[in-house]
């Protein structure tokens, strides 16, 4: 095996190494902290747009768009639509 390619392979292994180190390193950090703080925001602040309050989660897909710009929960329109509730 050439020793150029095996030095570079294990160039290449060894800053894949330093990269995971330095990525759950800043887990341990107040930095990698307040990100998963801010990830946990915007998951609970998304399911909340994706909940009705009658009907429970929907999923993204199925919402209806209305012409203000606002979804809506596909249950709800239909019964908008239809005027009555099956
Ligand atoms: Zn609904």
């Amino acid at each position: 095996m050439n020793p150029a390619f095996l030095e570079s392979a294990l160039f290449i292994a060894l800053l894949v190494v330093v990269g995971a180190l330095l990525v759950s390193a800043l887990g341990w950090t107040p930095v990698g902290k307040r990100l998963r703080q801010t990830a946990n925001r915007r998951r609970i602040e998304r399911e909340a747009e994706l909940t009705c309050p009658v009907h429970g989660l929907q999923r993204e897909e199925d919402l209806v768009r209305l012409t203000s710009g606002e979804p809506l929960c596909p249950h709800c329109y239909k019964e908008a639509v239809r005027g009555y509730v099956d």
